[in-house]
């Protein structure tokens, strides 16, 4: 079953169903064009204005402050930023307040929303219930192939967090059926999965050009570091094919819009 359900109140966007009915304090999901076609990330040469009010509207949905909007400036390498509360908001009115060069933000505080951008990247989402702890990190195939899940998973077990209990939830992303790749991108996948071809997670085509499924070479990944397939859940949702939903940087150009991959934890009395 598809995990990233879509969620219709008065701003769609998709839930990560599960979670939150298990868990009622955690909000955590992917944002879609299906509301007013709302782009979320300042970087894309759009008004600033449009995007600030997109993240206003998106925190009031979710019943969180805008002042609780975290983020970094996604570079697609390996960087995790622990955030504290005294580092809560940065980056939610501007690039140069958002952490620089930083891919994965982790926090075991609540009111703080983790926000990430994405236009067919993967977004990943962690839960660790027994430490309360939350994360999300932007996985394009340079982050896959530098690590940045497994390097999440580790920073999570740093701050005490039990891999047998930390849960990953890979959102919607281009899929197999779109991502057409070279061996500049399979070489250095090879390195770190070296079963790549003999697994279903790439489909040769023709003059060295390959089908990749990236959602897929992620959840490998965190096999290989130990976790269990129970712990992750996969979207099957395609940035490119599914365009009512979602923008699509292969589809639209680099002037796409940018959906937000957010988890954050109400504070109880709410
Ligand atoms: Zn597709």
């Amino acid at each position: 079953m598809e995990p990233f359900v879509l969620y219709s109140k008065n701003h769609p966007y998709l839930h990560v169903a599960s979670w939150e009915s298990q868990y009622s304090h955690l909000v955590v999901g992917m944002s879609t064009r299906t509301e007013q076609n709302r782009n979320y990330a300042l970087h894309v040469g759009n008004d600033p204005k449009h995007v600030i009010e997109s993240r206003k509207s998106l925190t009031h949905t979710l019943s969180f402050p805008f002042e609780s909007w975290t983020c970094g400036e996604q570079v697609h390498d390996n960087h995790i930023k622990i955030i504290e509360s005294s580092n809560r908001g940065r980056g939610r009115e501007s690039r140069d307040s958002a952490f620089a060069d930083t891919d994965g933000l982790i926090t075991h505080e609540s009111d703080i929303l983790l926000a990430s951008f994405y236009a067919d990247c993967v977004p990943l989402l962690f839960y660790s219930p027994d430490s309360d702890i939350i994360g999300v990190a932007h996985a394009g195939w340079k982050g896959t192939v530098k690590n940045i899940g497994v390097s999440m998973i580790e920073k999570f077990q740093e701050l005490g967090a039990d891999k047998k209990q930390i849960m990953v939830a890979i959102g919607p992303s281009i899929g197999s059926c779109c991502y057409k790749v070279d061996d500049r991108v399979v070489e250095p996948l090879h390195q770190v999965l070296p079963d790549v071809f003999q697994s279903s997670m790439i489909t040769a085509t023709t003059n060295g050009h390959y089908y990749l499924d990236l959602k897929e070479a992620n959840k490998q990944l965190l096999l290989l570091a130990g976790l269990k397939s129970s712990q992750i859940l996969v979207s099957q949702r395609c940035t490119q094919c599914e365009d009512t939903l979602f923008f699509s940087h292969r589809r639209e150009g680099s002037s796409a819009g940018r959906m937000v991959a957010f988890i954050g934890k109400r504070r109880s009395n709410e």
